[in-house]
């Protein structure tokens, strides 16, 4: 008789196939087993036909990929563990040696980093350009140029480029575009539809972290693409890169999916109507939300979320900045952050809970950006809490430490 060691392991019970509930399975593996040693050998796990290794994909993951690219409006989907690995495979597949990446001044900071503190060590050299300014990004671009990144709107200061003039400038020079859609989550915008007549970007990154995890506890990144042959060439990249996901984490963003379109919603209006509010605060010299009338890049906003919304009010992820009066000293805009109770101090966005950073904006573009006020820049996300509880912790943090 074989030992019960053995039969724990080899048990003969096999559950019936064709169980269904919402919630897909979460399987967790590195060894997959294969039934003879011709499957073994004619293993194929590129197009997702079956499953060779953990590292490769499981029917979890392969649940996620295929939500997350249809999300984006692309066809393929790679996983990350981050959204900045999501950021540096993109990076890592498409530049080598000779190369050069152009980035907006305004792009997300450990994205700078990566050019900075990796890429240089590589032979691969990059340029920052004007966010604003279609015409800056063509003046940069010659003949080593071989990815742009957009952003839309930037990190922080919120500026919304003219990204129709920007992805159409890199489909006529030839150059890949890859587009950061965190902001957008793909539901503001289409990124592979932005005009409504199919000018796509090649490359979409998402660091699903934000808004498609929604509960401030998983790290994640997504890559999604149209293209097969672009798609190989990072499917391949990451393959070879050993980079993988666990089955816990693809859990929890399939699981908040469904709710992510209520979530951001709700987000965004509770984020204009404190934008709103915050615009009307004297001490507040700038309001940096693409929604509202008169901030940076609010007209390309419109032309492409302006129709994004069941209410017809566009969408817009909720999170904005407000820029300090320069006549408060920075130690007493960081005395404002810190009063505030329901904004809590942290990074990230996108989860349950009210968030606050200040900034150092001078340190983080190559010169101060003539569209933004003089002043000390602090970023407000919207959580799930009440509006009318966070305006009041607004009017109590600035009451206390940035009275008129
Ligand atoms: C947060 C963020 C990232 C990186 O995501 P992580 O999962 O935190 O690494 C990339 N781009 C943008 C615009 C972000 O806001």
């Amino acid at each position: 008789m074989t030992d019960k060691t053995t039969v724990l392991i080899h048990h003969p019970y096999q559950p019936p196939e064709g169980f269904a509930a919402p919630q897909a399975g979460v399987f967790k593996a590195s060894t997959v087993i294969f039934p003879n040693v011709a499957a073994l050998r004619s293993r194929q796990w590129t197009d997702k036909s079956s499953y060779t290794y953990g590292l490769h994909g499981t029917p979890t993951t392969y649940a996620l990929e295929e939500r997350l690219a249809t999300l984006e409006g692309g066809l393929h989907c790679v996983l990350a563990p981050s959204g900045l690995a999501a950021l540096a495979l993109v990076d890592l597949a498409l530049l080598k040696s000779g190369d050069e990446v152009l980035l907006p001044d305004n792009v997300y900071g450990p994205n700078k980093a990566l050019a900075e503190g990796e890429l240089v060590g590589w032979g691969v050299t990059h340029q920052y350009y004007d966010p604003v300014s279609v015409d800056d990004l063509a003046a940069r671009m010659s003949s080593r140029t071989k990815l742009v990144w957009l952003e839309a709107p930037g990190s922080v200061t919120m500026e919304f480029p003219d990204l129709i003039g920007q992805m159409r400038l890199c489909h006529r020079q030839n150059v890949t575009c890859a587009l950061d859609t965190t902001w957008a989550a793909g539901l503001a915008f289409d990124a592979f539809d932005l005009d409504g007549k199919g000018l796509a970007v090649d490359v979409a990154a998402h660091a699903i972290t934000k808004y498609p995890s929604g509960g401030g506890d998983v790290l994640m990144g997504s890559v999604v693409t149209r293209d097969p042959a672009l798609h190989r060439k990072i499917q391949l990249c990451h393959m070879r890169l050993g980079i993988n996901i666990g089955a816990n984490d693809a859990e929890a963003v399939l699981r908040s999916l469904p709710s992510l379109a209520l979530r951001y919603g709700h987000q965004d209006h509770t984020a204009r109507a404190l934008a709103r509010w915050c615009a009307a605060q004297p001490q507040f010299v700038q309001v940096l939300h693409p929604a509202l009338p008169g901030a940076p890049g609010h007209a390309h906003w419109q032309q492409v979320c302006g129709a994004a919304d069941a209410r017809g009010q566009g969408a817009a992820a909720g999170i904005f900045s407000v820029v300090v009066d320069a006549r408060y000293p920075s130690a007493q805009v960081d005395a404002f952050c810190d009063a505030l109770q329901f904004f809590k101090l942290g990074y990230s966005w996108g989860g349950p809970e009210s968030l606050v950073v200040p900034y150092d904006l001078a340190s983080m573009r190559r010169g101060w950006p003539e569209h933004i006020r003089h002043g000390t820049v602090v970023r407000l996300v919207a959580g799930l809490e009440a509006e009318a509880d966070l305006q009041a912790d607004l009017a109590q943090a600035l009451a206390r430490a940035l009275p008129r």
